[in-house]
């Protein structure tokens, strides 16, 4: 980069994260260490690989098991199957996977209140409540839900490092401040923000949910929240029933294809970014807007979720905004195409922001 370019690119983003501002010295340190000797075009893309891209780091929590009945229709396998695609992917190494401390009472109680918080971990949960959730409640199913909040704190943490993290569960987003419904017993990006904000890392966060169902529990919890954006697209006709009211609610017609979820998220976007100066996203790249998804009433293509993914990558990269993913829901006929879709997104956002 040249000098003046450079001066013009730092003036540009003088706001913007630390992120930001050590990716360009890391940049220009990689361009002193290259000055001094004449280098291959390999030989630079080596250096610059190593020196200049910071390793996606991916939080996973697939190995606390919770015990479900046979037959249940949640397909908790998909989260380890994830993990070793990537792993055997060649595209990370073992120290890129981390497991997450455990979310402790007082993290979760910036977004739940501490009744639900006791009630949960000591098993005090009414019956109603339960069924709710859809999950037998069992001392394994708090710690590994604590852990998913924790992976998606962490992955927080690692972005405004690195400028991309992911945390390989989470996107809990049906839990309420009260209550959890939908599979969702903790609100990890709920309370990933709200965390962010009270350590102050950062003003302001922005969640973009791109699973096909509401994130109707993240918008209720944040619904006072001036420093915290919602944005949600989903199925109109999908679960939940009674919508919540998200900052901004893309709502599509069953069977929705490509080229208009498409054109309805980049109009989305350009809103979100033009109204609110995010300095994190957390972005739930739900599988379920998929065509052959037995729960979803959209019809995206495989190509058509990588494109969705590709708006939401660039209009962070584009802007520098860090981010942090959660892979939210997906439950396709065939649990392969799931781990595919998830899988896929988690590499391009390596590619376009890691190493
Ligand atoms: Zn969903």
């Amino acid at each position: 980069m040249k000098a003046m370019d450079s001066a013009r690119w730092l003036g540009a983003n003088r706001s913007k994260s630390k992120w930001y501002r050590d990716d360009l010295q890391r940049r220009h340190r990689v361009e002193d260490a290259l000055s001094c000797f004449d280098t291959s075009g390999a030989q630079y893309w080596r250096l610059a690989q190593s020196h200049a891209r910071p390793r996606m780091k991916l939080f996973y929590a697939d190995h606390f098991v919770l015990p479900l009945p046979p037959g249940h229709r949640f397909p908790m396998e998909k989260y380890q199957r994830l993990r070793m695609r990537l792993a055997a992917s060649g595209k990370f190494v073992d120290d890129d996977f981390r497991v997450p401390l455990a979310a402790d009472d007082a993290t979760l109680a910036l977004a739940h209140c501490p009744d639900y918080v006791a009630r949960v971990a000591r098993g005090a949960l009414s019956a109603q409540e339960v069924r709710r959730i859809g999950f037998p409640w069992s001392a394994q199913m708090v710690e590994r839900s604590r852990r998913s909040a924790g992976a998606t704190l962490e992955a927080c943490r690692a972005a405004l490092a690195d400028g991309i993290a992911a945390n390989l569960a989470g996107g809990t987003h049906h839990a309420f401040r009260d209550r959890g419904e939908g599979f969702c017993v903790f609100n990890d990006a709920a309370v990933a923000a709200r965390a962010m904000l009270f350590e102050q890392r950062v003003a302001r966060v922005a969640i973009i949910d791109c699973d096909v169902h509401q994130g109707n529990g993240t918008a209720a919890i944040l619904a006072g929240d001036d420093d915290i954006y919602t944005l949600s697209i989903h199925g109109a006709k999908n679960f939940p029933f009674h919508k919540e009211t998200s900052d901004l609610d893309i709502e599509l017609a069953d069977g929705t294809g490509d080229r208009d979820y498409l054109a309805a998220l980049k109009a989305a976007l350009d809103r979100v970014f033009a109204r609110f100066d995010a300095e994190l996203v957390i972005y739930l790249a739900g599988a379920d807007p998929f065509e052959d998804d037995r729960l979803g009433r959209l019809k995206l293509s495989r190509a058509g979720l990588a494109a969705r993914d590709a708006l939401v990558l660039n209009a962070c990269k584009a802007r520098g905004i860090p981010l942090a993913l959660a892979m939210a829901g997906g439950y396709a006929r065939n649990i392969d195409d799931t781990v595919d879709i998830h899988a896929t997104t988690i590499l391009a956002a390596r590619s376009m922001f890691g190493a």
